[in-house]
């Protein structure tokens, strides 16, 4: 058993599943599991983690961190972690726990592993797998020397249980001095998407350089909207201009772990695949049989999009109904 702590990811009082899955399986591995919430107003939050299995929660609230500062965040995971002492520190493998972790890791002289798969704990230590050259091999990892061990997961690798309704938080508050920040927000712009981000999302639908125009892109918002999913682009989709970079999935764009990821006219390349191939189920719908994203598919549909797409679109309605 470890003590553990889990940053519990939250924008605009809303937390991500991915950091309550590291909560829940922290737990359930036994470990004292400390569940720890940075932002203003999230004291609601508390009762969820407590939820997912938080054996105590605490909380870091103050105006100036209602939006998301790296450095303001830093200095309140880093108070926490100073204040919690554990052996163990989580994050979701998110833009924000790609930043966050790296920054923290050096306040608090821990060793970080990015971006792992999986994770387990065997006597207090972090035994970790993660992706290696692109996805093409899996390197097992485990800290030596006995310092702090951090790791950041990607979402969807561990799986979300069922919350415990009846479970309350043990919440604390830790203060954290915000004096002297050599950085400020001046403006958030939002993405005016009302789907899922594609690193959140169970079902990942994305297209190609083959879908010749952003307008295309409709039939596979039509499939992603029917199913609840986020649209993906390849790189080369992104640099035609036919989709916003923020849905790149790749080495450069998104790394993703969906449930189900849907390529369509998407061919496989390497730097495509190493953001998508752990997804749990691959389908992939491309005119060429020997498209490599077919080397990886659990399902290949060797047919063209503009046909295949539209007619998936309608079996899943009439399943709907
Ligand atoms: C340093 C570096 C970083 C990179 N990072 C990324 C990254 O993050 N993400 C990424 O995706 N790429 C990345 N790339 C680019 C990558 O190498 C590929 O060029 C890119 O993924 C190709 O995109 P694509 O599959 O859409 O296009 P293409 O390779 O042109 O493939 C189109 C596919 O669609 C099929 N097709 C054509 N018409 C139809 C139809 N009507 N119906 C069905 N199928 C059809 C074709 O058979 C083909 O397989 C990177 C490259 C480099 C060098």
């Amino acid at each position: 058993m470890a003590k553990v702590v889990v940053f519990i990811e939250q924008r605009e009082g809303k937390a991500k599943k991915a950091s309550y899955e590291l909560v829940a399986a922290s737990a359930s591995a036994g470990n004292e599991t400390h569940a720890v919430i940075v932002g203003d107003n999230i004291a609601g939050l508390a009762n969820e983690a407590a939820q997912f299995g938080a054996n105590k929660v605490h909380l870091i609230q103050d105006a100036g961190l209602k939006m998301y500062l790296g450095e303001a965040y830093a200095r309140a995971l880093t108070a926490a972690i100073k204040n919690i002492n554990p052996e163990i520190v989580l994050a979701a493998h998110t833009p924000m726990g790609k930043e966050l972790m790296p920054t923290v890791s050096v306040h608090v002289n821990g060793s970080l592993a990015t971006d792992c798969t999986s994770i387990s704990f065997s006597g207090g230590k972090l035994q970790l797998r993660r992706p290696i050259y692109s996805g093409k091999a899996t390197a097992e990892v485990e800290f030596v020397g006995g310092g702090l061990q951090m790791a950041t997961v990607r979402p969807n690798s561990v799986g979300l249980p069922k919350p415990d309704t009846s479970k309350t938080a043990d919440a604390t508050n830790i203060a954290v001095d915000l004096s002297s920040l050599k950085t400020k927000i001046l403006e958030v712009v939002k993405g005016n998407s009302a789907r899922p981000d594609v690193t959140e999302a169970s079902v990942v639908v994305s297209g190609g350089r083959s879908l010749k125009s952003a307008e295309n892109f409709k039939i596979l918002e039509d499939l992603a909207d029917t199913v609840g999913a986020a649209v993906g682009a390849s790189r080369a989709a992104v640099d035609a201009g036919f989709r916003p970079h923020r849905d790149q999935v790749g080495q450069t764009g998104k790394v993703v772990s969906p449930a189900c990821y849907i390529a369509c006219g998407i061919s496989g390349a390497i730097q495509h695949l190493a953001g998508m191939r752990t997804s749990k189920v691959i389908v992939a719908i491309n005119t060429d049989p020997q498209a490599p994203i077919f080397q990886i598919a659990d399902y290949a549909v060797v047919g063209d999009l503009f046909q295949v797409v539209p007619a998936l679109t309608n079996e899943f309605k009439k399943l709907k109904e």
